[in-house]
């Protein structure tokens, strides 16, 4: 029997090693590059014989047959990655995929055992916070908990054999989690769970209500998309700096989920059939990481009126169907949603505003009345120190009448940083020592205003209000 592997992304090698299969198995290594000359094409020669040598090898050990295992490092299946004549050579093939929450947890325990380590924590929520990891990850994390229980109990040797009574707690493995998470994302700028409370964001609760219930219903009752409930995307879409992006966080960091946040040009590649690969590999990553927001920024950029954009070849038609082909795929999970952001929804193919795909179209405006502006700067001051003499009431009212988010982030910042001035100067002038935090006072707040210029004109204003009507 020959088997051939398909590694998603997954140290199998070693899963393989580990399952201690009689020596009689062969393992091969990635076969997709078997075969190939340095130029990564076809070596005709190379093939042939590996072929021969196999049949012979085949042939030669009928009394005793020799199983030939191979795996395959490719995300687009093995198919596409090894030559047909090698492929023939197998006669199974089994697609490996990222672990789910339960293999996961069972991965946990066993390398923990392999490693003589006993665990005191929940292995199960450990598992619920590694969505993306793979065996080798989850290793590594391992090993990090254990480094982090050595350096808790002051022990200087690392050598296991020596202190066979490790236990690993709950604390070694948030410790562990932080330093993987970091460097997962770092490396592949893989999703994770925003930490954007609600309390960040200011005023957009009727938003946050509607964008909630889209997103819990499918989540509280899987069960309900196999009885012929659409799944809809959310299209965010008004005028730059409203808190489109910072909404979508909130909500993710709420229902606990991923966020992968891309930004429509990122995806565009100026070689053939690359961008509609990276809309693809958007759509994989997210999948591997489920539960998960995907949260399309800038989406005009990327889906455009098909047939209207004059580029050569026609790049954008094609990334406008590989998106939908991908979010018409999402309707059987349960665990993938896909938030866009647009100031120019006008611009968008119709074909993606259609039920199941972005249907939902959420205005999000500018704060026009003095209630609005206070429960932002609320949220946008939460962590700084204030002066006795500042009354947040009074900072609005000298408030031009419309303004972003984005200007009242600009007003907060400015002020910061004029108080910072203000502190660093009396220093300079003997001053006694630097405080601690620095105090943003009333007139810091009055500069900044003094200087702000609103980001959205009367005429910008005028436009995104035709075209929320129209829509
Ligand atoms: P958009 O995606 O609509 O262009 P962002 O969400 O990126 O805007 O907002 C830019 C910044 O403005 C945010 O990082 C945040 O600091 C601030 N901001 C915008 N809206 C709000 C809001 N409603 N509450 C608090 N901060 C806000």
């Amino acid at each position: 029997m020959f088997i051939l592997i398909d590694m998603e992304k997954c140290d199998y090698t070693t899963l393989l090693r580990s399952l201690q299969f009689p020596e009689r198995w062969l393992n091969e290594g990635d076969v997709k590059v078997l075969c190939r000359d340095k130029d990564g094409t076809e070596d005709t020669r190379a093939v042939s014989s590996f072929v021969s040598e196999v049949e012979k090898l085949f042939q030669e050990t009928k009394t005793f047959p020799v199983i030939l295992v191979a795996t395959c490092n490719s995300k687009n299946g093995c198919a596409s990655a090894v030559f047909p004549t090698l492929a023939r050579l197998f006669l199974h093939v089994i697609h490996m995929q990222s672990p789910d929450e339960l293999q996961r947890t069972a991965m946990l325990q066993w390398i923990s055992q392999k490693c003589g380590v006993s665990v005191n924590a929940d292995l199960s929520h450990v598992a619920a916070q590694t969505s993306g990891f793979i065996y080798a990850d989850l290793a590594a994390l391992v090993s990090h908990a254990v480094r982090n229980n050595f350096k808790r109990m002051k022990v200087t040797s690392c050598d296991e054999q020596n202190s066979p009574d490790v236990a690993l707690s709950n604390a070694d493995f948030e410790e562990a989690l932080d330093i993987m998470h970091a460097a997962y994302s770092e490396a592949i700028d893989a999703p994770k769970i925003p930490k954007v409370s609600w309390n960040d964001v200011g005023g957009l609760s009727d938003l946050k209500e509607e964008i909630m219930q889209t997103i819990m219903l499918p989540l509280q009752h899987p069960g309900l998309l196999a009885t012929g409930l659409k799944r809809s995307g959310i299209l965010l879409f008004g005028p730059p700096g409203t808190g489109k992006t910072l909404l979508a966080k909130a909500v993710a960091t709420e229902c606990s989920l991923n966020f992968l946040s891309v930004k429509g040009p990122e995806l565009l590649n100026m070689y053939v059939g690359q961008s509609e690969e990276n809309v693809r590999e958007v759509f994989s990553r997210a999948r591997a990481a489920s539960p998960c927001i995907i949260f399309f920024d800038e989406l005009d950029s990327l889906a455009p009126n098909r047939g209207k954009t004059g580029d050569s070849g026609g790049v954008m038609d094609r990334v406008v169907s590989q998106l939908l082909a991908e979010m018409d795929g999402l309707q059987e999970t349960s665990h993938l949603f896909v938030i866009g952001a647009t100031n120019r929804p006008d611009l968008i193919d119709p074909a993606l505003l259609r039920p199941g795909r972005f249907d939902k179209l959420l205005y999000v405006g500018i704060s026009e009345d003095k209630e609005s502006q206070l429960s932002i700067m609320v949220a946008l001051t939460r962590r700084f120190q204030l002066r006795s003499d500042v009354n947040l009431k009074d900072v609005v009212s000298l408030l031009p009448d419309k303004v972003t988010g984005a200007d009242l982030y600009s007003v907060c910042s400015h002020a910061w940083a004029i108080a910072l001035r203000t502190e660093i100067h009396n220093l300079m002038h003997g001053g006694s020592s630097m405080p601690s935090a620095v105090e943003v006072g009333v007139e810091d707040f009055r500069e900044a205003i003094i200087n702000l210029t609103p980001s959205i004109s009367e005429e910008d204003l005028a436009y995104f209000q035709k075209i929320r009507d129209k829509l």
